[in-house]
């Protein structure tokens, strides 16, 4: 048997037990609940589907439940804004460093000149993509972001959750004031209610695990589908996406998760994360308990263990 085929049966074996060794870590998590819809998600829920170059898929737990994106989809709004824009025109209004602030501070934005977010994966940041992926309307521009997920996840019922998606744009009073600072200092564009309605909309996609898994491993490949070999994403942008998940995708732990499981990852507020082996897997996590740097608690054990047992860490 090649050792690709090896690898991937002792996956499947061990992994329903690493699961349930992992999901006794979400007694010690919080699930979010600043936007009000989250909080209904199980807490000692933990699923993961790993998929592999021939679509192939190991998984385990609790991969069939419905979460929403949150901030995994900050990810391809990126993507979505440089293949509109190009590098330049999106780099005049984010930065590419890390802050060791909160995802949702605004605290740098006032402290260090030019004032723009620090970097794409922070909700100032995102907000600011947001602004700049093309179309004539909130409508069109949810549209099109749908359209590029679906086609990513290979899943064209992909949809937004209306329920989380109500829920955020009630209660998001920072991300609004954030959104007004952003267009008082010229750095967003156009109506900043749109822009946070577009925002809010790409943030409450449902998705499962395997729909994590399958967008992953277009970015495992580089940007072209290997599974019907289709070119989906420009090389470049790929690389500029998975070194904003390795500096700053999994919060104020990306350094630790570096160093833990090596891999390009970005979590999101409702315990999922996306992550890969490049060249090798997409892989998608869900486990809603999250730790003190608001990383699924038991989703990150389970990654760490997967990388030890399979050396997976690319440093
Ligand atoms: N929609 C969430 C927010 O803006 C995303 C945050 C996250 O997942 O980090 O607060």
């Amino acid at each position: 048997m090649p050792s690709d085929d090896i690898e991937f049966e002792r996956i499947r074996e061990k992994l329903p037990g690493f699961v349930e060794a992992s999901r006794k870590r979400s007694a010690h998590g919080k699930v979010a609940s600043y936007i009000p819809e989250l909080s209904k998600m199980p807490k000692d829920a933990l699923g993961i589907a790993i998929m592999d170059g021939n679509g192939r898929t190991a998984s385990a737990g609790d991969c069939e439940i419905a979460f929403t994106m949150q901030s995994i989809s900050k990810v391809f709004t990126l993507i979505l804004a440089l293949m509109d824009n190009g590098e330049a025109a999106v780099f005049d209004k984010v930065g590419m460093e890390p802050t060791g602030d909160n995802f949702n501070s605004m605290l740098k934005l006032e402290l260090v000149q030019p004032g723009i977010p620090f970097n794409p994966l922070i909700n100032a940041g995102a907000i600011a993509v947001t602004s700049l992926i093309a179309g004539s309307s909130p409508q069109e521009k949810t549209g099109r972001v749908l359209a590029f997920f679906r086609q990513l996840a290979d899943n064209p019922s992909l949809d937004v959750d209306k329920s989380v998606y109500e829920s955020e744009a009630a209660t998001a009073n920072l991300n609004r004031s954030m959104g007004y600072l952003l267009k008082d200092r010229g750095v967003l564009e156009g109506n900043v209610e749109e822009v946070l309605d577009v925002y809010f909309r790409h943030c409450s996609v449902s998705v499962t695990c395997a729909d994590i898994a399958r967008m992953a491993l277009v970015l495992a490949f580089g940007g072209t589908d290997p599974i019907t070999g289709k070119p989906l994403i420009p090389r470049r942008y790929v690389q500029i996406a998975k070194t904003f998940m390795t500096t700053c995708g999994m919060y104020n732990a990306s350094g630790e998760f570096a160093i833990q499981v090596g891999l390009p990852a970005k979590s999101g507020v409702s315990g999922g994360i996306l992550t890969m082996v490049p060249g090798r897997y997409g892989i998608g996590v869900v486990g809603p308990a999250l730790n003190g740097k608001g990383n699924s608690i038991a989703g990150v054990h389970l990654m760490e263990t997967l990388s030890r047992e399979f050396d997976w860490s690319m440093f």
